[in-house]
């Protein structure tokens, strides 16, 4: 369903109360990687340029209700001032009548930030009497926070009940790249996942697997596959527990036609750290007392090759303990390969915090069609759930003669009609 984004509203004069996901790494009091800041900058000038009074709300790690110094928003305020070559400035605390005050005295195209939402407990705990305070600090309610809008909190969906609602153009742009994988991808699609554990990625798999021609298997989670499949795996990381679920998603992909590609051969190590002895193997000869790190070279031939034909391809989760340069040739050949073919005309769409991080290493996320700001939240949203986040927004009304159509086959466009 379409939600009415931030150009749909009136907002011109009006209070704009604007939820943003600046949750982004601090050391030593800087911003370490601004690129959830830069991701909302759109919204911000054009709520700016439209004369919109601009109320940004954000949260930032952990400090579990509790003021947090280290968990402030100054650092975060000064990159977005940077950025916007103008002062944002921060209040004291979310609350309070020193907030207020500051609110109502802003004037058409001026910003201002609230502390760290998470001082209070009341935002995760969605309380209703905190939404109520925030909503009044504004008139319109725009939610650009796609990487939290997989939770429930008050400025999550606390406070859009209580104001009109809108998507903003981050959040937009999310929603259109993700559902599009979903409902009317270019074939073949072909899914790259990968990461440590298996369980996080099951319900992912069992949805796709309606959805894709190829699935492509790597990192610590094949390790569960290769185990399914009656192979051993040494000292690897291994979900004992979830074999069976694994054995279950390898009968899905055979029932549909779905081709299933785990690797072939490995990178085995010693120890999973730096300067361990390491070596390439056959993936159904893993030495007992060694670890899968990495795919090995033939897996990376034999996944660049099931990616020829594809036209659409989304990537979650690294091949290998990528964070060893040594063991990370097969995520930084997919990076390569991935951008490459991003370049000749394949969407890729990558989402994932730890996918994400390797890109950037190599400075390839520039070259991708869609990287998803939100890694828990993108996975939720190709699971298939529908994030509260998002729902809470208004829907696009459906013009009457569309509504009349029968509704698309969800079918895949390979399948034939079977009437
Ligand atoms: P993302 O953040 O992209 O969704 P995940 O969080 O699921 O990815 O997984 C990333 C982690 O998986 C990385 O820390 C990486 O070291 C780890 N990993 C990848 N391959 C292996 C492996 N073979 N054994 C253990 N851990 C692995
Ligand atoms: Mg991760």
């Amino acid at each position: 369903m379409e939600k009415l984004t931030v150009r749909d509203a009136d907002v011109a004069g009006k209070r704009v109360l604007l939820r943003v996901d600046f949750n982004v790494p601090i050391e030593d009091g800087k911003v370490k990687d601004d690129s959830r800041i830069r991701a909302s900058i759109p919204t911000i000038r054009y709520l700016l340029e439209q004369n919109a009074v601009v109320i940004l709300m954000s949260h930032l790690g952990r400090p579990n209700g509790k003021v947090v110094e280290s968990a402030r928003l100054r650092a975060v305020a000064e990159r977005l001032s940077g950025l916007l070559r103008s002062r944002v400035p921060v209040t004291g605390d979310a609350l309070g009548i020193g907030t207020s005050d500051a609110i109502g005295r802003l004037k058409p195209g001026q910003i201002l930030m609230l502390e760290n939402l998470r001082f209070h407990g009341a935002e995760e705990a969605n309380d209703p009497d905190f939404a109520k305070t925030l909503a009044s600090y504004g008139e319109v309610y725009v939610n650009d926070a796609f990487g939290t809008a997989h939770r429930a909190h008050a400025s999550t969906v606390g406070v859009p009940a209580l104001l009109p609602a809108y998507a903003g153009l981050l959040m937009e742009r999310e929603i259109r790249n993700l559902s599009q994988l979903l409902e009317a991808p270019k074939r073949p699609f072909a899914a790259v996942i990968g990461g440590a554990k298996v369980s996080t990625k099951i319900a992912v798999l069992e949805h796709l697997m309606t959805k894709v021609d190829t699935f492509l298997i790597g990192g610590g989670m094949a390790n569960t596959f290769l185990v399914a499949k009656g192979m051993t795996v040494g000292k690897s990381l291994l979900e004992k527990d979830r074999v069976a679920d694994a054995a279950r998603v390898l009968a899905a992909a055979e029932d549909q036609g779905v081709s299933f590609l785990l690797p072939s051969d490995v990178v085995v190590a010693k120890e999973v750290t730096r300067g361990a002895e390491h070596k390439i193997v056959p993936a159904h000869k893993i030495p007992n007392s060694w670890s899968v790190v990495d795919i090995g070279p033939l897996t990376r031939q034999a996944f660049a090759e099931a990616l020829e034909p594809a036209r659409t391809v989304f990537w979650n989760g690294p091949l290998g303990v990528f964070e060893v340069p040594t063991f990370g040739d097969g995520t930084r050949a997919m990076a390569r390969d991935l951008a490459r073919r991003a370049e000749a005309g394949t969407t890729v769409v990558v989402g994932g915090g730890d996918s994400v991080a390797a890109l950037e290493e190599l400075h390839l996320t520039s070259k991708m069609t869609h990287i998803s700001t939100g890694g828990g939240a993108s996975l939720e949203f190709l699971e298939g759930r529908e994030l509260p986040g998002i729902a809470v927004l208004q829907h696009r009304p459906v013009p009457p003669r569309a509504a009349k159509r029968k509704p698309a086959s969800k079918a895949k466009a390979k399948a034939p009609a079977v009437r």
